[in-house]
């Protein structure tokens, strides 16, 4: 019983960690331009890649 927890718990770490490295893999190909990445709409606020989160989801869903 013990065991299978560890193992849970180790498994849980390792999609954790891979998640991380796949959020750090996003963050740096999506550079900040003042414009929508997904849309291409001009964006205001500064440090902003995206007009919401559906054009966020939709740029990572291309850019792979
Ligand atoms: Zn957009």
């Amino acid at each position: 019983m013990a065991d299978e927890i560890d193992r849970a718990q180790e498994y849980e770490a390792t999609l954790r960690e891979a998640e991380i490295r796949n959020a750090a893999t996003v963050t740096t190909k999506a550079v900040y331009t003042g414009f929508c990445l997904s849309c291409g709409q001009p964006i205001a606020e500064h440090g902003r890649r995206w007009c919401d989160a559906s054009c966020r989801d939709d740029w990572e869903r291309i850019g792979k």
